[in-house]
């Protein structure tokens, strides 16, 4: 027996008022979006271009799609066409290309910066000082097919609460900075993408927008 449909409405109920659920997906069969599309989700997050071609040829087409992980450039004329936001901008050159392939799709993709906030080393994602001094330099300006919408990051893997907290509270800063330094006037520039499923109340608590949840919804993934 799956339990999608109460973990959704658990979820649901403890989110703070206006935070969106974006459900990852990702390694779960269709059966179980479904499920969780049966029962009310329409928000699905994904980290791989072929798996999440595969499941939106195959799901309702009122879904929004979100691709939450690294993308390879030779990779994004795939989703293009159909995908609602794009979470995870690591680099300037991936925003340029990007913009490239919504140009030839006649779009205006929403994206959103991912910007390191953990300790662990990783290759991907903006430090807060190079974030905002893209930003910054308007360069971004002339990508006419793009839309900058906020920021997105992930927190150690740490059972320190304290830990957690002061990293998400870093990317808020980060994005409280770009609002009112460069999208003072912005309606779009308002989405702050943080918290999984170990931590998304406190992300929630230091002004999330978005929550990308897994495995608190779906289970272990296969
Ligand atoms: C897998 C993943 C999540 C969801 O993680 P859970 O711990 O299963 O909730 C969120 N964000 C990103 C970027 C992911 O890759």
């Amino acid at each position: 027996m799956s339990n999608i449909k109460e973990n959704l409405q658990t979820i649901t109920a403890s989110l703070t008022n206006g935070v969106k659920l974006i459900a990852v997906s990702k390694f779960q069969a269709i059966s179980s979006l479904q499920e969780a599309y049966d029962a009310g989700q329409r928000r699905f997050g994904e980290n791989r271009v072929q798996e999440m071609c595969q499941k939106q040829e195959f799901l309702p087409k009122d879904i929004e799609w979100h691709f939450i992980g690294h993308l390879q450039k030779n990779k994004i004329k795939y989703i293009v066409p159909f995908v609602s936001c794009i979470h995870s901008i690591d680099s300037i050159a991936l925003l340029e290309e990007v913009n490239k392939e919504a140009e030839k799709v006649h779009r205006v993709l929403p994206c959103l910066l991912q910007v390191h906030i953990a300790q662990e080393q990783s290759k991907f994602g903006f430090s807060v000082e190079d974030c905002l001094a893209y930003l910054q330099s308007s360069a971004w300006k002339s990508l006419r097919h793009i839309r900058i919408d906020g920021l997105m990051g992930m927190a150690t893997f740490t059972d320190c609460q304290e830990q957690v907290r002061k990293e998400f509270q870093t990317l808020r800063h980060c994005f409280e900075k770009a609002k009112k330094e460069v999208f003072p006037q912005d309606v779009h520039f308002c989405e702050l993408s943080m918290g999984m499923s170990q931590d998304y109340s406190i992300a929630m608590e230091e002004g999330s927008t978005m929550v990308r949840i897994g495995t608190s919804l779906f289970g272990v993934r296969l």
